[in-house]
């Protein structure tokens, strides 16, 4: 009888909840604006398959950028970790927070497992942030800084082992390609010198509101166990920067800037162009102008 009784109780609660969270879906919906990015994703099976792209057990907070709506998000909240979610735009963040509290009955779990902050992430120190703990990164991001994200998480790669994605397909694709690809180029380098880097799966323009002019690719990489390198690494940034500013010419000339010896010049790797070199060539090219050049 009691239980019968607390079962009636469980389904009428969850019952409420379902139709609040219908309701608040006419009510209220995030307007997209085009100057932060907005597209929001609709799927609800692609959002589940992007937030299970994270692999990983061994941290304990998960950093969401741009969750808008939060339609990763409820998916990312089932999963232990700690969630902090930054987004730049107000509604969203009021969205957020009106919603929440009831997907975190509807979900059983705890309000303590989630954080919104209204705020831009490029200008975020990741470190501080997350009191230098490990911290994985994930998001449908907006195409307009993906880049400048990923490119930030390089930066902080001491605290970020894994790191997932909805990006546009052409820069999913940079990033995950290997050498001799046409779009090979920094973004691919520096990501695979201290990360896995695979590409997942593509989505089409028709999931989303509003839909966007391209294809969406998703991406996973993980940091690789050994992720230091073997050379000094900010010359190595700069030699594959340099190099690839001029991608068309061989690296002797593109490089002239690091004052070559005679001697250097003569080794074969210099008749190469950048987008032939693997991510170890460019580390024992850097080595070869550390010992001989600059
Ligand atoms: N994750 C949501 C929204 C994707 S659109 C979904 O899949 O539906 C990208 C989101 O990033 C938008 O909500 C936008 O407001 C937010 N955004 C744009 N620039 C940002 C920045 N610099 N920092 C944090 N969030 C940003």
């Amino acid at each position: 009888m009691v239980l019968k009784l607390y079962r009636n109780q469980k389904l009428c609660q969850f019952l409420a909840v379902h139709l609040l969270l219908s309701l608040k879906n006419i009510i209220v919906s995030v307007k997209a604006k085009k100057h932060l990015g907005q597209h929001f994703l609709t799927d609800e099976s692609i959002a589940k398959n992007i937030a299970d792209a994270l692999t990983g057990s061994d941290y304990n907070h998960v950093l969401e950028i741009g969750p808008g709506m939060g339609v990763l998000t409820k998916y990312l909240l089932q999963r232990k970790p700690k969630i902090t979610a930054i987004e730049l735009d107000r509604a969203s963040v009021a969205y957020l927070n009106e919603t929440f509290p009831l997907e975190h009955i509807k979900l059983d779990t705890s309000k303590n497992h989630f954080e919104v902050i209204e705020g831009d992430f490029l200008k975020k120190d990741i470190q501080e942030m997350f009191n230098k703990e490990q911290v994985a990164i994930i998001g449908n991001f907006p195409y307009n800084i993906s880049t400048q994200i990923v490119f930030k998480a390089i930066e902080y790669r001491e605290f970020v082992p894994e790191f997932a994605g909805m990006f546009q397909k052409e820069v999913a694709m940079r990033i995950a390609e290997k050498e001799g690809s046409k779009v090979y180029g920094i973004l691919s380098v520096l990501t695979q010198a201290f990360f896995d880097v695979e590409y997942l799966f593509t989505v089409p323009p028709n999931v989303f509101n509003p839909p966007p002019k391209v294809d969406s690719g998703v991406i996973r990489f993980v940091r690789k166990e050994n992720y230091t390198l073997p050379v000094d690494e900010k010359l190595f940034f700069r030699v594959v920067k340099t190099a690839f500013n001029q991608r068309r010419k061989m690296l002797r000339s593109s490089l002239k800037s690091f004052n070559l010896s005679d001697s250097l010049k003569e080794d074969p790797i210099f008749t190469k162009r950048p987008e032939q070199l693997s991510v170890e060539s460019f580390i024992s090219l850097t080595q070869k102008i550390a010992d001989h050049g600059i």
